[in-house]
């Protein structure tokens, strides 16, 4: 998954975006509001997580900006403020999770996963698109019941897809979603493809459906219609 980290506490920061780095997610960081703002101007994520206390204002901002944007992020709380307005504020603006500090980087990941799954999918611990299966725990994939093996980055472009199911994914986004936000520095997108195609056949492999249609100077869409 790709997670935006607004922390201003540079250890913590760097703790929590080597963690989740390391737990094969897309890490982009930043430690303010302003910071944040610019990012999520340009940029989308599937999650982020936000301090409420940082040097330019509060973290509440960026739940407007989200809401006032329909934005589809999930958003977990990280804060050191534990009063119950607080929490309440945040859930009420939209916040999926509220976490107070300091917390267990294990505790986040679970909360990470907890989240996405009840936003995504309605079973435990897994998306299920017709006779694909991804287990999010063990981050392995079944096609009609048989595990197909999939690269990380297959493996990550397969659950975008299947997330953002039946929406058009423009290349540059696919991209960054999948190596960065610096991505769009490139003006080539060629290396997708490869991507794209080990990924489509892995799946035809074992299904005669393919799911994964090319849109035409565009990108992709992953749908069943
Ligand atoms: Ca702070």
């Amino acid at each position: 998954m790709k997670i935006l980290i607004i922390e201003d506490e540079q250890g913590l920061r760097e703790t929590i975006t080597a963690y989740l780095t390391e737990d094969n997610n897309i890490c982009e960081s930043c430690y303010d509001l302003q910071g944040a703002i610019a990012k999520l101007a340009f940029y989308t994520y599937d999650f982020v997580l936000l301090d409420i206390g940082l040097p330019d204002g509060d973290g509440f901002a960026v739940l407007n900006y989200l809401k006032d944007q329909t934005r589809s992020e999930a958003v977990i709380i990280i804060s050191a403020r534990n009063s119950l307005d607080d929490r309440i504020k945040g859930l009420n603006i939209g916040a999926d999770d509220y976490l107070i500090k300091p917390f267990h980087l294990a505790e986040l990941k679970a909360r990470i996963i907890a989240v996405f799954r009840r936003k995504s999918t309605n079973s435990n611990n897994s998306l299920v698109f017709n006779e694909i299966v991804i287990n999010l725990m063990g981050r392995s994939v079944e096609v009609n019941g048989s595990a197909i093996i999939l690269t990380r980055k297959e493996y990550d472009m397969l659950l975008y897809f299947i997330a953002n199911k039946g929406k058009v994914i423009a290349k540059t986004a696919l991209a960054e979603h999948l190596w960065g936000d610096e991505m769009d520095m490139h003006d080539n997108f060629d290396f997708i493809y490869s991507h794209i195609k080990n990924l489509r056949k892995k799946i035809l492999d074992l299904t005669s459906n393919d799911y994964l249609k090319s849109i035409y100077g565009i990108g992709y869409k992953f749908t069943d219609e």
